[in-house]
């Protein structure tokens, strides 16, 4: 996502053409990471505002859905006119096919990135060399995925991770008594999917309503992070704040992971009230194999429970480490001198986002000045506004949302490169 909008805000308000950039990625074609989550939790409508999208300019994807004949009332939620996720990926397809990025794609990984000569080499997955003089890391969140540690101890099989790229929605729909670990938006997504599975096949276990068990209580929220600090309004305040540590503090607390919106805790006590989803408050401590190529899970509180299922599915989240790790490292040992980074490793990137000189980051890597939005879609557009206006010298002839912010005098960031 990030770094496709980055990419395209390049090729759309810079000077640079599809010769001039590489996107180097191991999937497919742009967004398959995105798709392919999206797909595995079951989600239907996005929890970003229409307004966020993969162009800068607020009120593209919904002028564009009406010029090619979408049914808005369809394919919008209130409020802010949250987009389905057909709309919001035929947008992002076609602009990007309008802005020929694909043209762009090196399908492989970065596995190092040098500092040679003033320019920077990555060496790639596939053995190439790509020389460039500026590099944009746009690598997500950790991909490591998090599972609870009663996970190894039961059957192969019988639990997977919802984004494991193994794990697949449609083999999950044929689970007689499925659970689901978590209690956030795609834990509750993939219960309501699983929820309209059809009873199929009889089988070893009785078809069982798809348990949702979370150690948690349900938190509702629109936004998982606060909208506040998409702009001026609360980042004037978060970038006057010279220590990292206490940019750390607000992004822990203007953020809400784990948390569902309120459509989405409707449909969730809709369908407990309708017995197609037992929502339970309990701790998982331990697996252990159960006859029928099952497992048997034993909850804890408030007295000890077990829950026989063919299918544990966690949505647990990812791992909270700095993305990438083995590439930041490789770029510091290269090239030897001040890389700023906070207590948790996070880089701390400079007003343009630039760690070094002509490498800039966005996402979750740039959270420090990005800040609480930084991981989400809006956050890519105000990584792109930085980028390209450091690139340009002076933004270009752009939107009017996108030049409120596009000045990177905004930042009071010290420069740290
Ligand atoms: C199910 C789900 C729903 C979400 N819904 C919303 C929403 O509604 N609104 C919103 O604002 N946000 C949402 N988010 C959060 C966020 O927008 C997405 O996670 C988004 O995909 C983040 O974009 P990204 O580019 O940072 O990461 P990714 O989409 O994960 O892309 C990172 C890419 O970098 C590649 N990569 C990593 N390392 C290397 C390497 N060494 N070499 C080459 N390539 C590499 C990966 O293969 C991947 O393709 C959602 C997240 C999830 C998981």
């Amino acid at each position: 996502m990030h770094g496709c909008s980055v990419a395209h805000a390049l090729l759309r308000y810079t000077d640079s053409n599809q010769r001039g950039i590489r996107i180097i990625d191991p999937h497919r074609e742009p967004l398959d990471a995105w798709n392919r989550r999206v797909e595995q939790c079951g989600m239907r409508f996005l929890r970003s505002p229409g307004a966020h999208s993969i162009e800068p300019d607020f009120t593209s994807l919904v002028s564009w859905a009406r010029r090619e004949g979408w049914d808005l009332a369809r394919h919008t939620v209130d409020p802010y006119a949250r987009p389905s996720v057909p709309l919001f990926r035929a947008h992002a397809s076609s602009r990007i096919d309008e802005s020929g990025l694909r043209r762009c794609w090196v399908r492989t990984r970065a596995t190092s990135i040098l500092r040679r000569r003033g320019r920077w080499t990555i060496l790639l997955a596939d053995g190439r060399l790509l020389d460039g003089r500026n590099v944009i890391l746009a690598v997500g969140q950790s991909d490591r995925l998090r599972m609870p540690r009663w996970c190894i101890r039961a059957p192969r099989d019988t639990v997977s991770h919802i984004f494991d790229p193994d794990f697949s929605l449609e083999r999950a729909r044929v689970a007689r008594a499925p659970v689901v670990v978590g209690a956030g938006t795609s834990a509750v997504h993939l219960a309501l999917r699983l929820a309209e599975r059809p009873r199929g096949r009889r089988g070893a276990l009785p078809f069982t309503p798809v348990r949702l068990i979370s150690r948690t209580p349900l938190r509702v929220y629109q936004f998982d992070s606060d909208p506040c600090y998409i702009g001026p309004a609360c980042m004037t305040d978060y970038l006057a704040l010279r220590k990292p540590e206490e940019r750390r503090a607000i992004l822990e607390t203007a953020r809400q992971p784990g948390s569902i919106p309120p459509d989405l805790a409707h449909e969730l006590e809709s369908a407990v009230g309708e017995g197609t989803i037992e929502w339970i408050d309990d701790t998982i401590v331990d697996a252990r194999e159960a006859p029928g190529s099952a497992v048997d899970l034993l909850g804890s509180d408030p007295r000890p429970r077990i829950y026989r299922s063919d299918l544990v599915v966690c949505a647990t989240g990812f791992v909270r480490t700095p993305p990438a790790e083995a590439l930041l490292q490789s770029i510091m040992d290269s090239s030897p001198g001040v890389w700023p980074t906070d207590q948790l490793g996070y880089p701390i990137p400079d007003s343009s986002l630039q760690w070094g000189q002509g490498l800039y980051l966005t996402g979750a890597l740039a959270e420090q000045e990005l800040g609480p939005s930084a991981p989400n879609i809006i956050g890519a557009q105000n990584a792109a506004k930085r980028i390209v206006a450091h690139l340009n010298g002076a933004p270009r002839e752009i939107p009017t949302a996108w030049r409120r912010y596009a000045s990177a005098s905004v930042s009071s960031s010290s420069d740290c490169c």
